[in-house]
């Protein structure tokens, strides 16, 4: 298996070349040059397998560059009931009839990141391990990435993760679950500046080509295709528990952002699994549901960003939207870098009146939104009538369900973080805070390890020169 560029002018590569890094040199993202398609055979060799088999059975079909035994046992050391919290590890509970929610947040960070980020950790270190390298993890969080990073790295040999947060602007219980972390590989900084500031650091950084190569700088950004690949997993793994023969079809319902996790769930409808809709739900930062509504694609400068109470929607661009368009133009990288030219550029693309978008419907998605009073409304119906409580984001996905689903067809509606995440939120709908998970009742009050720093590229830098060289 060879991965090609989105933007079609980079050699193809092998699935651990691509593992460390981000971008292709093109600038586009990797992708399987074909996707490995599943047989009917396979679907029923597959119903009764385990989490971690199955994890293995699909990731061997994109990975064949790390012997199948040892695939194997990064797999079954991943997923894992002690750290998912449940032997089914995304365990699917029903709603109303055909209505159901698949539980992707039972991780250490009680978000869907971790889905992907605990492969991650044990992918490093074993691909590090075999080449006698390591890296140094830069990257700026607002909450949920950042975390999942901590948690996947902490401990991992070949690793240090350098993990840039805006001073002062996360909750209480974000800042304890990043800042609690004692690992010596962990290391948080609050810049005195928002998410923005921390981003330009990163970017400064990263931009800086000898620095980068010296210090070995990498990311875990959502652009990072095994990251993708992980998560095909639990769209099989969903429609197994939804449904009771393979001749059914499902459908998914999706809280969106950075389009990664829908991805994925593209990329198993392309491989065969039998899906009817892809329904893409966002918040108030509506660019990914203009586009399926209308063929433009307009992402947002950083003022008409929203800052909502589903905030890991907040997104103003769709880093992983490249990836459907590269399939929806044809698999055409010229076409692709045309777009894009004008996306990089502060631009928008229109593809309304393309032959292209005529035909999108056979690619199964349809797309909604949602907003702040909607979602208290939302979580107040889920909990007066399924007796659930869901978190902010889930609640934006099973408002869009409510609208678009076919109640002809098992839906599936992805819960990407637990309610205790976002429990003002959930205060504000319900007059209560929800339960949290055991092993988290009072993080607040666990020791913090974290350096305050100015908005200063130099100084985060030296930082890092310090903490590398151990001088
Ligand atoms: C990251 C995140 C999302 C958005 O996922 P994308 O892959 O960026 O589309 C939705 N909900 C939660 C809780 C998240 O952390």
């Amino acid at each position: 298996m060879r991965y090609i560029s989105t933007r079609g002018q980079s050699a193809p590569q092998s699935f651990c070349d691509i593992l460390l890094g981000g971008l292709a040199p093109d600038g586009g993202l990797y992708l399987p040059e074909s996707y490995p398609q599943v047989s009917r055979a396979d679907l029923d060799a597959w119903r009764g397998l385990s989490y971690a088999e199955l994890a293995y059975a699909i990731l061997s079909r994109f990975i064949d560059d790390i012997p199948a035994a040892d695939l194997k046992a990064i797999c079954d050391k991943t997923y894992t009931e002690e750290v998912f919290g449940t032997p089914q590890i995304t365990p699917v509970r029903a709603l109303e009839g055909g209505l159901n929610i698949e539980g992707l947040s039972n991780g250490p960070t009680i978000a869907f990141k971790d889905m992907a980020m605990q492969l991650l950790g044990n992918l490093f270190e074993y691909v590090l391990d075999k080449r006698g390298q390591e890296i140094n993890i830069l990257g700026a969080t607002s909450g949920d990435t950042g975390s999942a990073a901590e948690y996947a790295m902490r401990g991992k040999r070949g690793v240090r993760v350098f993990m840039l947060s805006p001073h002062g602007r996360m909750s209480a219980f974000q800042r304890a679950q990043m800042y609690s972390l004692q690992d010596d590989n962990i290391y948080n900084i609050a810049v005195r500046g928002m998410f923005d500031d921390a981003q330009d650091v990163v970017k400064a950084v990263s931009n800086d080509h000898a620095f980068k190569a010296q210090y070995k700088i990498g990311a875990v950004n959502s652009i990072n295709w095994a990251r993708v690949a992980a998560q095909i997993v639990y769209y099989f793994k969903g429609y197994f528990a939804a449904t009771e023969s393979n001749d059914q079809q499902v459908s998914f319902v999706v809280p969106s952002g950075n389009f990664g996790n829908i991805c994925a769930g593209h990329i198993a409808r392309m491989m065969g699994l039998p899906v009817a809709q892809l329904i893409l739900a966002t918040n108030e930062n509506d660019v990914l549901d203009e586009f399926f509504r209308t063929g433009v694609y307009r992402p947002r400068n950083t003022a008409e960003t929203h800052a909502t109470s589903s905030p890991s929607m907040d997104i103003s661009k769709a880093s992983n939207f490249e990836r459907f368009v590269f399939d929806l133009v044809g698999r055409s990288g010229d076409t692709v870098r045309a777009l894009w030219s004008k996306v990089d550029a502060g631009g928008a693309f229109d593809l309304s009146a393309s032959p292209e978008f005529a035909a999108i419907g056979q690619f199964g998605f349809v797309s909604g939104s949602s907003n702040h009073a909607a979602r208290l409304a939302t979580i107040r119906k889920a909990d007066a009538d399924y007796a659930t409580v869901i978190d902010t984001h889930t609640a934006d996905g099973l408002k869009v369900a409510l609208e678009l689903r076919d109640p002809a067809v098992p839906t599936l509606v992805l819960e990407t973080a637990q309610p205790a995440k976002f429990e003002e939120t959930i205060a504000e709908a319900l007059g209560r805070k929800p339960a949290r998970p055991a092993g988290l009742d009072n993080i607040e009050a666990l020791p913090q390890r974290v350096e305050v720093m100015d908005v200063d590229v130099a100084a985060i830098k030296a930082l890092i020169v310090r903490t590398v060289d151990g001088v």
